[in-house]
């Protein structure tokens, strides 16, 4: 299975990075070694200074598709759960300054929090969802504010690369990122529904 990651595809997540709303979706990839499995803690590695959360809708592929037009993308997912996108921040700009693709920033082992819980669903819109730091909530949004909704992003991605059952699509986070350190406690929430709780260390 492979994940698939879009990036800036909220407003004002855009906004905070300082960078222009994507006139088409934005994607990279993690690989399934990325995974971190169920009910572990996050180890902040150590070669980043600055590991960043960035709590994202994941929708989970049930279909295998190629050039899927988005008025069929509803056919290939029924599930949506949550996640985080761990990126080291500080390697990542470097990357950038030089020109250089991301995989050392996003792609590296427990990049990718996969909740085990995902919820059907009849709609892709009006997903609340959250996530609480310490207690306090740092990211708080809805599905109503991607600039791409998931059945244009499967149909944009699916012309690049079929798409395979199990895979995951990662669909970008609002604003509200911030670095991690030893001892926090990450909780995510879809509609006041606990998905996932993960402890830094
Ligand atoms: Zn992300």
């Amino acid at each position: 299975m492979k994940i698939i990651c879009i990036g800036r595809n909220y407003k004002d997540h855009a906004k905070e990075m300082g960078k222009p709303v994507p006139d088409a979706p934005i994607f990279f990839l993690k690989p399934d070694s990325a995974l971190l499995l169920k009910r572990n803690p996050f180890f902040i590695p150590d070669f980043s200074k600055e590991v960043h959360y960035e709590v994202e809708l994941i929708f989970k592929i049930k279909k295998v598709g190629k050039s899927i037009d988005a008025k069929f993308s509803n056919n290939y997912y029924e599930e949506v759960g949550l996640g985080i996108d761990f990126t080291a921040r500080d390697l990542q700009q470097k990357c950038k300054e030089k020109g250089h693709p991301w995989e050392i920033a996003k792609a590296f082992d427990q990049s990718a929090l996969v909740g085990e819980e995902f919820l059907k669903i009849n709609s892709i819109e009006n997903i609340n969802f959250s996530l609480h730091k310490n207690g306090e909530v740092v990211q708080k949004s809805s599905s109503d504010n991607m600039i791409f909704d998931i059945d244009e992003i499967i149909s944009y991605v699916s012309k690049f690369m079929t798409l395979k059952i199990g895979d995951l699509i990662f669909t970008g986070t609002p604003s509200g990122v911030g670095s991690i350190s030893i001892g926090d406690t990450l909780e995510g929430f879809i509609n006041e529904k606990k998905i996932f709780k993960v402890n830094i260390k």
